[in-house]
């Protein structure tokens, strides 16, 4: 079959058969499905050879390109091994293997990992833990969550409750539990001439003031550490997780840090809270866990949390279970994505390259159609100046004209390239961005 024919096709028993995320299908009357056909590095391709530099790492999960030649190797000895097996009463050496190095990668402080499929999933696990928690340990009142204005967790009904992004969550309220909102240390919100730490430590009083009334009905804080993501890459200084750890302590709620965008490097350090020097009661890790390769979750808690579970009494354990829990292919493929971080020195390399980065952005940075430029570690994000409704369908509909695979949020265009992402890669992203500011 001719290939352009191939590309055609696709896209119609697609929009005939497939339900895809997050979208009005009928908006693709007029857009249409991009078709992949394979991936190598940071390139997409489609059934003709046309290309797209995949600059939001496929939905924030790929760190090393598509099609990676070793977890693709490491996937395929899996292979050969194991496919599956339940977790509940059996177990494996990937998923033993995976738990130990992320409990190191916490510093051991985190000394035991629980799985799901998602990031929702992941969310959810941790809020269940943490109200059970309080009830095994005689607070059962504590059963309220609270979570940063704008924050995104996940979009299952839990996790739902505590995501504050109202495209999201308007329609589905009356099927949701209540959850308290703190205002966002987000530095855009800051006064002019208040520092972005000085803001932080003003929100923290925010949060301060919610757990002085609400502390003995609250179970956990979650947060977004550093960046909150979907509801447009809001930064915000470290010492907000500093003072919200501290309060935490004091008021006896749980930390949950949800990491699962953040995670694996992307905000500079391996875990964004390793930057404000304390560690969460629980961490949701996901997207990035396997290299962008197969749906994995886990979250990782303390053993003082884990001990309040471990009981003669079958209902004082935590009964939650996915069918796919601890998956071996999934777990190999994590296994080998964190062999990439350890044998390559990517948190360092990625160091260099954030500069490179910045570098070539400077002009858009100081275009003047842009504001709030902002990096955090492999994020970047900046607000184009632009009254059309339709800013964000547009900019995405250019970005592809010119090889790019952009998705901004609203007026928010952001970066979060593969980590392997190089020069000549960079500097074709940062160019083709500035032409289409240039044009929209
Ligand atoms: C993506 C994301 C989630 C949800 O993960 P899914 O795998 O899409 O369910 C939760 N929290 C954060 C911070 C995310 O970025």
């Amino acid at each position: 079959m001719q290939t352009s024919t191939r590309n055609k096709l696709l896209l119609k028993r697609s929009l005939a058969a497939v339900w895809h995320p997050c979208t009005q299908m009928k908006q693709h009357e007029r857009l249409p499905l991009v078709p992949v056909a394979r991936g190598s590095g940071c390139w997409l391709y489609d059934f003709d050879g046309k290309r797209y530099l995949d600059a939001i790492s496929s939905w924030w999960v790929n760190l090393f390109g598509h099609c990676n030649p070793r977890i693709n190797a490491a996937l395929a000895a899996q292979l050969e091994d194991l496919e599956h097996v339940i977790l509940a009463g059996f177990t494996h050496e990937p998923v033993v293997m995976l738990s130990e190095r992320l409990s190191r990668l916490t510093g051991g402080v985190l000394g035991h990992c629980f799985y799901g499929s998602d990031g929702a999933s992941a969310v959810e696990i941790a809020l269940k833990m943490s109200f059970h928690y309080w009830r095994n340990t005689g607070s059962p009142g504590k059963t309220r969550f609270v979570s940063l204005a704008g924050s995104y967790h996940g979009e299952t009904l839990g996790a739902l409750s505590v995501t504050d992004v109202a495209l999201f969550k308007d329609t589905y309220a009356p099927l949701l539990r209540a959850s308290a909102q703190v205002p966002s240390p987000d530095w855009r919100l800051a006064e002019k001439g208040e520092s972005p730490p000085d803001f932080a430590v003003r929100r923290a009083h925010a949060l301060e003031r919610h757990f002085e009334r609400h502390h003995a009905e609250t179970a956990a804080l979650i947060v977004e550490p550093l960046v909150q993501g979907a509801t447009g890459m809001a930064m915000y200084d470290a010492e907000y997780l500093r003072r919200a750890r501290a309060l935490c302590d004091r008021y006896g709620v749980h930390f949950i840090a949800d990491e699962i965008m953040t995670g694996f490097g992307r905000s500079g350090s391996f875990f964004a809270y390793e930057q404000a020097g304390i560690a969460p009661d629980f961490l949701c890790l996901s997207k990035g866990i396997t290299g962008g390769y197969l749906p994995l979750s886990a979250v990782l808690t303390r053993d003082t949390i884990y001990q309040a579970f471990y009981d003669d009494q079958i209902t004082r354990g935590f009964l939650h279970s996915h069918s796919y829990t601890g998956n071996p292919l999934a777990c190999r493929a994590a296994l080998a994505t964190v062999d990439i971080f350890e044998q390559d020195g990517v948190i360092e390399a990625n160091k260099a390259k954030c500069g490179r980065i910045n570098e070539a952005a400077r002009e858009i940075a100081q275009h003047p159609k842009t504001g709030n430029f902002r990096n955090t570690g492999m994020i970047w994000a900046f607000e184009v100046k632009s009254a059309d409704a339709e800013f964000s369908r547009r900019f995405f509909e250019q970005a592809l004209a010119r090889e790019l695979l952009l998705r901004p949020i609203g007026n928010t265009v952001y970066f979060m390239p593969p980590y392997v992402i190089n020069d000549e890669e960079i500097a074709l992203l940062t160019q083709r961005t500035l032409d289409i500011i240039a044009v929209l």
